[in-house]
């Protein structure tokens, strides 16, 4: 156990709770229940407020790939991810298939704070959703992005990375997130 680095996380962790009064954690009953679908418009404005605080999130933490609206509070079906330096909206998603191929990943959530564990997901999906300008798109997502998908959606349905922990695997953060890659199931 590296006490060091969960000193260094926890500081962070602190000072992020300061710094974003909007964060929801664990234990908030915002997290435990699904969201509601959204009209378009209103989906584009609370996509965009996720993409400018995800943003605003990763310059101090250094991650966050992904945020959904009931972690700011918001009980509506939109989520954003961010990769490669771009936000993607994603406005009353629908997962329509999953892959029985099956892979693990330790996942962190910023609602979640300083603990991690290894969360079994499906390698592949195909989801349904309206993007920025309102039109349906459809698309299939494998590795990484399934996996990141999959983490923000469980959000929408009351669901948190934590609620889904492989026995005995939740532990303190004390290795580089961003090293973290996929291991088949
Ligand atoms: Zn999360």
């Amino acid at each position: 156990m590296d006490r060091i680095q969960i000193i260094k996380r926890t500081k962070l962790f602190l000072e992020i709770a300061e710094k974003f009064p909007e964060f929801r954690y664990l234990g908030d009953p915002i997290l435990k229940n699904k969201t509601r679908a959204v009209p378009i418009k209103e989906g584009i404005e609370i996509g965009n407020k996720l993409g400018q605080i995800l943003i605003e999130y990763q310059k101090i933490a250094g991650i966050g790939r992904g945020l959904a609206a009931p972690q700011i509070n918001i009980a509506k079906s939109v989520f954003v991810t961010y990769l490669n330096g771009e936000i993607q909206i994603y406005i009353n998603p629908k997962i329509i298939s999953k892959s029985k191929k099956l892979n693990y990943y330790r996942e962190l959530c910023l609602s979640c704070g300083t603990m991690w564990a290894d969360i079994k997901r499906s390698d592949t999906i195909r989801m349904q959703w309206k993007d920025k300008k309102g039109k349906i798109q459809e698309q299939e997502f494998s590795g990484f992005v399934a996996r990141l998908i999959q983490h923000e959606y469980d959000h929408l349905l009351g669901i948190s990375d934590l609620d889904k922990a492989e026995p005995k695997t939740i532990e303190f953060v004390t290795s580089d997130p961003l090293k973290e890659t996929l291991r088949p199931a």
